[in-house]
């Protein structure tokens, strides 16, 4: 029995991806962060986070926590500050998918709109978030923190001491690569740090969506971001004080028609209903397996429910606005006569 809802987050399964796999030779597995509480990935930061300002003494019973999020993190630190009796007020662009923002009013979240500027202008909602919360520690009668989940490393730390143990004793410490994408990149630089730690041959890869400038940081020395993709939640422009010190050994590049068509076939064929960046991490570990030949297994992220973005990525009028594939079941009527 688990004490309360912060006993469900972690301890996700492996679960095989039956095409990926065949495609490749490779054991290709999937770490479902889909069923933490929140329904994604996030979940775990939003513990961390938490856990380590209730350990250093930043937050009181009854304080706020202050986020700028594209909605994940949000969602799961309000599902960690409600069963822990503190509030959130939640900084989120306005950009991000109607699904994110119902999903996080429906949870209790203060939830503030921005409009989505880029990060070098001072209206960028993760610049807003900490404003706010510097505001809210002094009118708040319980205080107010900030998460700051891109520079506070609460969020890798949590990624090395769960993720990446539960990887490796899943696989029995038969795990050869892992491949992630980046938003805060506390995912891939913690389990990379978890798994390098137990094996020091184990490949990383970052799978970095268009419109991100880490690919070319990583291959070219430069922070340079060319192109656009639909998928949420990633595509790091700058290195985050949770990607310091870190460095891949592979980088991948995956445009939105490579990684789209995954995620719709996956629905179909293996039942597994995910979001956009899940796309981009399992091309990545597609790719990953081609590099390092047939035989290997690789570990890559589903990272959220793909009901997040029906409005979005499972919407044939939106996917058409953005000239990408529509599958055909998407617009096929149902034949069954009634
Ligand atoms: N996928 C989704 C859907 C996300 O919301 C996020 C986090 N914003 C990520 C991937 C990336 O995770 P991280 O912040 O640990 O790099």
């Amino acid at each position: 029995m688990y004490r309360s809802v912060i006993d469900a987050i972690g301890n996700t399964p492996l679960i095989r991806l039956k095409r990926a796999s065949e495609e490749t030779g490779c054991e290709i597995l999937g770490k479902a962060e889909f069923m933490n509480p929140g329904q994604s990935v996030k979940d775990r930061a939003g513990l961390f986070i938490i856990r380590d300002a209730e350990e250093k003494g930043l937050l009181r019973p009854g304080g706020v926590i202050v986020e700028g999020t594209a909605g994940n993190t949000g969602i799961g630190l309000t599902v960690v500050a409600k069963a822990l009796g503190y509030r959130t007020v939640i900084v989120i662009p306005d950009t991000q998918s109607q699904e994110k923002k119902d999903a996080l009013r429906v949870l209790g979240a203060e939830l503030i709109e921005v409009p989505a500027v880029p990060y070098k202008n001072p209206n960028n909602y993760v610049k807003v978030s900490g404003r706010l919360a510097e505001q809210l520690a002094r009118t708040e009668p319980n205080g107010a923190i900030w998460a700051n989940q891109f520079d506070n490393i609460a969020n890798r730390d949590g990624h090395t001491r769960t993720t990446a143990r539960e990887i490796w004793e899943q696989t029995g410490g038969k795990v050869d690569g892992f491949v992630s994408a980046v938003g805060t990149g506390g995912t891939l630089a913690g389990v990379a740090i978890g798994l390098k730690d137990r094996k020091s041959g184990v490949k990383i890869a970052l799978a970095d969506p268009l419109g991100a400038a880490l690919y070319s940081f990583y291959t070219e020395g430069v922070l340079k971001a060319e192109g656009s993709s639909i998928t949420e939640g990633i595509g790091q422009g700058r290195i985050t004080a949770n990607l310091e010190s870190f460095s891949p050994d592979f980088s991948f590049q995956v445009p939105d028609e490579e990684a789209l068509p995954i995620v719709f076939d996956l629905v179909q064929e293996e039942g597994l209903c995910l979001g956009g960046s899940t796309g981009i991490n399992i091309a990545g570990a597609i790719r990953l397996a081609r590099e390092l030949g047939p035989g290997h297994t690789i570990v890559t992220i589903l990272a959220d429910y793909g009901t997040r973005y029906q409005s979005k990525l499972f919407n044939p009028e939106f996917l058409r606005t953005k000239n990408l594939p529509v599958p055909e079941w998407m617009d096929a009527t149902p034949q069954i006569p009634v």
